[in-house]
Order: C-alpha cells, then structure tokens, then sequence
C-alpha cells in the first residue's frame, strides 16, 4: 500500500468525505486547527467502518469534533473564521486557546527534562531512575494524530512547546554518568516514521557503546496500529527489522511498546503479518492504551482486547487514565468507573492477560495505580498505589483517597481518613525548585 497522508490543506480530497456533512466537515477544519489533525489512508480505508460515523471508535480517535473544545472556545474560533477574520488574528486565538489546555501535564519540561554539565539537555527526560526518555527531533509526528494525544503540542508548531533531541552524543555521555539507568526508551511522536538509518543513529551508538548498565531499548509507537505497512513493505521495512535483530543479537532487549486503543486494529491482516515479523527478531510487543470515553470505555471492549492480543502472543502492559490535557473534557472517565471498567475486565480474562497494569494516571509524583475502591475502616475510599515514583522509596506504599465520584485525576482526589496531605507530599514539594510548583498546572 502506498503511504498517503491528510491533514488540514488537503483534507478535503480524502475519498471517504463523502460521509460526513458539510457541518461534521467545518469542525474538522475549525477543531483541527488547535488539535493536530492528522491521518492517513490505512485508518480511513482499512480501520474506520464509514457506516457507522459518527460513533466509529477510530473515527472518534482521529477526526477532531466539536465537543472536544470547550464551547466558548469553540464558538469563538468559530465565529471568527465564519467572519472571514484574517489568519493572523486567527493564530493569535488558536495559541490562546491552546495555552488553556494545559499543554505540558504533570510538569514534563519543568521538572523532567534533566540538568547535565549546567545545562538543561534538549529532547531527553529523565524522571524514574531505571528509564531516560529520549525525543528524536525527526520522530516528533505520528502516521495519524490521536484526538485524545497528551504530547499533541509537539505537533503543533509552537517552538517552545516542543521537546526534541538531535543525535545520541549527549546520551551517550548521560548513560555513561548515570549508572543506575537500565532503560532507554525512545518515543514521540512516533520514532517510527523516521526512516531506518535515521533510527539507526540513535541505536548503533548506544549497541557500539557496549554501556554495561544497558539493557532494554524501548520504541514507543503506533505505528503497528496506524501503519503496520512499516514492518512488511515499506521500502525500509527490512532494514527495520535487521536493526531490531541487532539490538537482540547485542544482548539487549528491545521492547517493543505498540499503542492499541480498540480491537479493530487487532483485526487486519497486514497488522497481524507485521506482528509476526517483528517478534521473529526477537522483540517482545508490549501494549498499553488510555481508557477513552466513546472509544473504548467498556469492560468487554478491553477484556476483546487483551485476549486478541495474547492470542497475537503480546503482553499487555499498561491501561492508562486520559491525561488532563488537550481534549480530555471530551475522553475523561472519572477514576471510580475507571476502576470497576479494569477490574470487571480483568476479572474476566485468564492470568495471562492479566500481566496489564492499570488503571494509571501518570502525574507529577509519579504512575498511580488506583488499586481498589471500597469502604475500609469506616470510610469509602480510593486504594492508590505507585508502580513508579519520582522517588523509588515511594513505589508499592498503598495511601488513600476519600471516596469521589466525579474525581478524574490524583489533583481532583482528597485525602482520607482525615489526613492532610498524601504521604509523598512534602518530599516531593522537596524536590520541586520553590517558585516553580505553580507552573507545573497540578499534578
Ligand atoms: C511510564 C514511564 C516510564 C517507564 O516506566 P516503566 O514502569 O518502566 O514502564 C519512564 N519514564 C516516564 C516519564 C514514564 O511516564
Ligand atoms: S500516536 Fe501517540 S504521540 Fe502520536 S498522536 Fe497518538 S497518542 Fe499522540
């Protein structure tokens, strides 16, 4: 299949557009101007079920609406453009409007990008011990654009809002100084949409440096899901898969962290031949998602899901909760249904499903598990638990929430039985500069 992408300018050749309205049509155009808009003609052609617009879950996770900008937001971008304001005044609104939707949650460049020789590296975060993120600045676009994306301000052209790195030299120097990493993991965007040389100059040196504190190279991508032609025949393709053959061949492991959000993209038949060809190298899939509201926030959607993977012999991993930021008005399920969504889909999978996680809120102290709601001691609570910390000593310590059924995020949640604060509180106050708490926009 040949790669054919659309965004805004040429949104309106897309041969499925004859589905949707006039109206539908305009709120693509209007929303996607502050949302990334972006997809190609696997997820229109191949995932999306046209008969079943608006509700089709791939549709609701890569066509912008109306309902995922707040209204006052919404009417006023679109009075302007129906004005015919001029594009200036336009792009003044669109950053605005962008600036209100919390574009860096949990404090990402404040707090995580680390400080190394006095300087502040660029496109490297570094935030659990064992993990150092790493941003390829050519790896900062996806094959689609999800709706509900929390990195979607590196799509959106606003230079300080993007976090990206050029090359492996700093890396190189950081791993070797920081012993206690085990972990790189290499993410977006998507780094799959780099072609492979330009992969491969990220993870040559790392697999040439021979670090002995490295173990796991990590790849966070969609690309299975979005463009699985990437793994079968695409002009690099096999080139990609000799390069994960290599980090295996190295003694390294290379995890291979696929995003899936539904079934359906468990279902073609190119998305289960690339599966194959990429576990013939050796790496492992691992898979993880947000739990969406009118995407997939049912429990037989999940337990479907887990099942269809194991079965394609991946190991789920993580169920994440949406992140406050971007559209997350339109995606966000409070942390209670959250919980009982998890759990009646765990509860109805065998053991090897069971090896996901969830549900997640990744945020400022680090990923919280809620891991039980129930009344204990008199009280009706949220059991939370960290699987990561900002600081290690805080993994695994279960603390509670009093009960709170609209809460959606760790900031929404109080503590319970009558404490103050959550016991990581002022270490981690500790840990952030003074000043610098206000700017991080909550956990
Ligand atoms: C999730 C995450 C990691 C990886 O954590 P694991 O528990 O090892 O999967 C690393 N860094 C950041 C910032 C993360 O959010
Ligand atoms: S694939 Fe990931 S980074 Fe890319 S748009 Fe989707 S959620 Fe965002």
């Amino acid at each position: 299949m040949q790669y054919k992408a659309y965004s805004l300018q040429n949104l309106r050749t897309l041969p499925q557009l004859t589905h949707l309205s006039e109206e539908q049509i305009r709120d693509i155009e209007i929303v996607g101007s502050v949302l990334p808009f972006r997809v190609n003609d696997y997820v229109a052609g191949e995932l999306i079920d046209w008969s079943s617009i608006p509700d089709d879950p791939v549709f609701v996770a890569t066509f912008p609406r109306r309902e995922m900008l707040p209204a006052q937001d919404y009417s006023r971008l679109r009075s302007l453009h129906d004005s015919g304001a001029d594009a200036e005044t336009i792009k003044k609104t669109v950053n605005e409007i962008r600036m209100g939707l919390n574009p860096h949650p949990a404090g990402q460049i404040d707090y995580n990008a680390p400080v190394f020789k006095g300087e502040r590296l660029p496109g490297i975060q570094h935030k659990y011990r064992e993990t150092v993120l790493v941003f390829p600045e050519q790896g900062q676009i996806c094959h689609a654009f999800c709706t509900f994306c929390f990195r979607w301000p590196q799509f959106t052209g606003i230079d300080e809002l993007k976090m990206s790195s050029r090359g492996a030299g700093t890396l190189l120097e950081y791993l070797a100084a920081h012993p206690e990493v085990t972990d790189v993991l290499i993410t977006g965007g998507d780094p799959l949409v780099m072609k492979t040389d330009i992969l491969a100059g990220y993870i040559e040196p790392l697999l040439a440096a021979d670090a002995p504190n490295l173990q796991t190279i990590r790849i966070g991508t969609k690309a299975l899901s979005y463009w699985p032609y990437r793994f079968t025949t695409d002009r690099d393709a096999d080139s990609l898969l000799e390069l994960f053959r290599k980090v295996g061949h190295s003694g390294k492991h290379l995890a291979f962290m696929a995003q899936f959000n539904h079934p359906v993209e468990l279902e073609t038949e190119v998305v289960k031949q690339a599966i194959e060809r990429i576990r013939e190298t050796g790496a492992v899939i691992r898979t993880q998602s947000p739990l969406l509201r009118h995407i997939n926030a049912s429990p037989e959607i999940w337990a479907d899901m887990w099942q269809k993977q194991v079965a394609l012999n991946c190991i789920p991993y993580y169920m994440f909760v949406a992140r406050d930021t971007g559209a997350q008005r339109y995606f966000s399920i409070p942390l209670t249904e959250a919980w009982q969504i998890f759990y009646e889909a765990y509860r109805s999978v065998s053991g090897l499903c069971r090896t996901v996680r969830g549900p997640i809120m990744s945020c400022l102290p680090g990923k919280v598990q809620i891991a039980g709601a129930g009344r204990l001691s008199g009280e009706d609570v949220l059991m939370l638990e960290m699987i990561q910390g900002r600081s290690p000593d805080w993994v695994g310590r279960p603390f509670f929430a009093a009960h709170d059924d609209k809460a959606a995020w760790l900031s929404d949640l109080k503590p319970a039985y009558g404490e103050e604060k959550f016991f990581f509180q002022d270490e981690l106050d500790g840990m952030l500069q003074p000043g610098e708490a206000d700017s991080a926009g909550g956990w």
